[in-house]
């Protein structure tokens, strides 16, 4: 038995001359992931792309399990359906059908069957295949009971394109736009929680990741530098390869905690951060800075805080947690998969110099008269002078 994945993807985005592209860039996208799971074959016809094993091959439980895992993490599928492919014969259909669902079937009450046929070469009726292939399952069965109003499992029959496909219907998939649909944006990435699931939020919607860490050397450990390298490559499962810069802010730290007031220490480092970001941005063809900032959390995200964190960057700084609560974030990192590397307890750059009372609401006015005691300008190209940039290859996510 060949199983074959059926991949659906959204209409409404679709229309006009974008479709094409669209379609163009999530093939690319998934020939180009399903090449490590096996040899597999990515065709489109209407709004379904198939993923079938290449013809003459006859992959492994594993190679299916990578290729599942792959398409179910690529931005741009809305939904699959996981099938068994089989010749267009009703006693193939029906041992298929029993065999494939097996554990499906065995933990349901009630059920249906529903058959499609666009294949009109096929001699039976939809109705006809329904009833006979319903008629089998009962036959080895025989605790189940038809419900076709409301059953705990719809067997699925879709006879098409040469072939008859058995399903138990579709399952939600990664959702949103192709990753590069919309453009480069730089994740300002900490070792938290919030920050990877920003960074998600905007790679579901089309946008290819670059990302930045901001380190603290020896104040912050090597292991805190690893943590933020594991999660850039927990993010690249979904996002694809990301380009990952380590910047230096330790002298930039020193210097801040010798020249001013300490009530103003974080958020003179995070305008530093934005700073510097913006100007990788700018060199790396990045449209937006993306942050895992969320309204009132901390003393740097009150709404005055954020203006003036905000006034220094040129670029559009998106914020998709700012208006989600701690706990439904981490219900995202859970689901993404990023949660368990972000609780590892390693210290970050910011709660190093972190002031004992921070000012909550800052005016520009005042934090741009605190900063003319710092060499702004001189230490962001130091800072970025002195850059590392790591390759996360997809590929290599591949491993974790
Ligand atoms: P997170 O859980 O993402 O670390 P947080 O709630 O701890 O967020 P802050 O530490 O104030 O909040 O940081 C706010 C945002 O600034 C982070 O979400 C991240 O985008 C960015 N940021 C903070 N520290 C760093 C860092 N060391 N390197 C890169 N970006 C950082
Ligand atoms: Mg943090």
């Amino acid at each position: 038995m060949r199983e074959v994945y059926l991949c659906k993807y959204g209409e409404i985005i679709l229309k006009g001359a974008n479709r094409s592209s669209f379609e163009a860039l999530l093939c690319r996208e998934l020939k180009f992931r399903l090449s490590f799971a096996g040899r597999f074959s990515v065709t489109r016809s209407q709004s379904v792309i198939t993923v079938a094993p290449r013809e003459g091959t006859e992959p492994t439980s594993e190679e299916y399990a990578a290729a599942y895992g792959a398409i179910s993490k690529t931005f741009g599928i809305i939904a699959v359906c996981r099938c068994a492919a089989v010749p267009q014969d009703l006693a193939a259909i029906e041992e298929t059908a029993a065999g494939y669902l097996k554990d499906r079937l065995e933990a349901a009450k009630t059920f249906k069957v529903e058959t499609k046929r666009a294949d009109k070469r096929f001699p039976m009726h939809s109705f006809d295949v329904s009833a006979a292939v319903g008629g089998y399952i009962l036959s080895k069965y025989p605790h189940l009971k038809v419900d076709v109003h409301d059953p705990d499992i719809t067997v699925k029959v879709d006879i098409r394109d040469g072939d008859a496909f058995v399903s138990a219907g579709s399952e939600h998939a990664a959702g949103g736009m192709p990753v590069g649909s919309n453009g480069k944006g730089l994740l300002l990435l900490s070792g938290g929680i919030d920050s990877p699931v920003a960074g998600w939020m905007m790679a579901k919607r089309g946008v290819k990741l670059d990302a930045v860490y901001f380190e603290a050397f020896p104040y912050t450990s090597l292991q805190a530098r690893e943590k933020v390298i594991t999660l850039a490559r927990e993010i690249a499962l979904w996002a694809g390869s990301i380009r990952l810069h380590v910047v230096s802010l330790t002298e930039i730290e020193e210097e801040i905690s010798r020249n001013c007031a300490e009530e103003y220490f974080t958020i003179l480092l995070r305008r530093y951060m934005m700073r510097i970001a913006a100007k990788l941005a700018a060199e790396t063809d990045c449209g937006a800075l993306i942050t895992g900032e969320s309204m009132g959390q901390v003393a740097s995200q009150t709404m005055e805080a954020l203006a003036v964190t905000d006034a220094v960057s040129p670029i559009p700084v998106f914020r998709p947690c700012i208006g989600l609560d701690k706990e439904e974030i981490i219900v995202s990192a859970r689901k993404i998969g990023t949660f368990d590397t972000s609780i590892l307890p390693y210290e970050d750059c910011c709660t190093v110099f972190t002031p004992r009372h921070p000012r909550t609401r800052p005016s520009a006015a005042e934090v741009e008269e605190e900063e003319k005691k710092l060499a702004t300008e001189a230490d962001i190209t130091a800072a970025l002078a002195g850059r590392q940039t790591l390759n996360i290859n997809y590929k290599d996510s591949l491993e974790l």
